[in-house]
């Protein structure tokens, strides 16, 4: 890291919410500056930055649609340009539009694609840049259990899912050698508003296939994220990690 600024600073797609408002929070814990990203819900993204600087880091909200590759281009400039770093990049901007295949219209496969994958896709590509002119970095593509075994009704989910494990494992090795690791987390089935949505017996048939018998919260997965993105983890890239509770076992 350089000695410019000594506080590492983190950006968190989708950060105001759910999974992506525990990362940031975990992160300001660690001493990160941190940049919420939001789309659309930007009370709870200045919650989130109000709740990280409590903890005694600086934070911004950047609203940016990462569907968007000028959005992201320029999320990721001016990231780098407000704490002028950026050491950790957390792609976790996700959504969701379940339905079996027979019934799947292909604006429902474009939208799940275009912001789970393709949104991860154009950030790596914004931050990579810096990162190897740094010569370290930390990215984190937050996959899911279901992009490693499906799930019936969600194979645009799955797919998406799957594909980040691939763009995590590809671009690890085109920045191995040069301090960037990128690795991907891989939660189950955790509380948040997307879960929330799910009909009772979907969220009955998810917890059934659980070993631990509960559902996860979204900071045992931040827990993983934070692991991921500190110095120590420098040898561990190419990685998946479930925080699944043992559902993908
Ligand atoms: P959530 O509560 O629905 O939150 C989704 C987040 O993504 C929100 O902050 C939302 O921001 C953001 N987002 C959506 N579309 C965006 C866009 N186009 N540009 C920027 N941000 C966008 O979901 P969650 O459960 O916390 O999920 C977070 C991540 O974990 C997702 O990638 C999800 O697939 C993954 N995951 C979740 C579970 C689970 O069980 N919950 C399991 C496995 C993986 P706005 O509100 O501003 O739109």
């Amino acid at each position: 890291m350089s000695e410019q600024n000594i506080r590492p600073a983190a950006l968190v797609t989708g950060g105001g919410r759910g999974i992506g408002r525990a990362i940031c929070l975990e992160l300001a814990k660690a001493g990160f500056n941190v940049c919420v990203n939001y789309a659309s819900s930007s009370a709870a993204a200045e919650q989130t930055v109000a709740d990280c600087i409590a903890l005694g880091v600086e934070a911004v909200a950047l609203q940016a649609d990462v569907t968007s590759p000028a959005d992201c281009q320029n999320l990721v400039d001016t990231a780098a340009k407000t704490f002028g770093r950026l050491d950790v990049l957390v792609n976790n901007a996700g959504v969701t539009a379940d339905k079996l295949i027979l019934r799947m219209q292909e604006e429902d496969f474009d939208k799940v694609i275009s912001a789970n994958l393709k949104g991860a896709f154009f950030c790596c590509k914004a931050a990579c840049k810096l990162m190897m002119r740094q010569r370290y970095g930390r990215i984190i593509n937050i996959s899911s259990v279901v992009g490693l075994h499906g799930n019936a009704g969600q194979s645009n989910y799955a797919a998406s899912k799957a594909g980040l494990i691939g763009l995590t494992k590809s671009l690890a090795k085109e920045f191995a050698a040069r301090g960037v690791t990128v690795n991907a987390v891989a939660p189950g089935f955790i509380g948040t508003d997307m879960t929330d949505a799910m009909p009772e017996a979907a969220k009955q048939a998810a917890l059934g296939s659980v070993p631990a018998g509960r559902i996860g919260n979204a900071e045992e997965v931040a827990a993983a994220v934070a692991f991921l993105a500190g110095q120590s983890a420098g040898y561990i890239t190419g990685q998946v990690l479930c925080v699944d509770g043992g559902m993908g076992m």
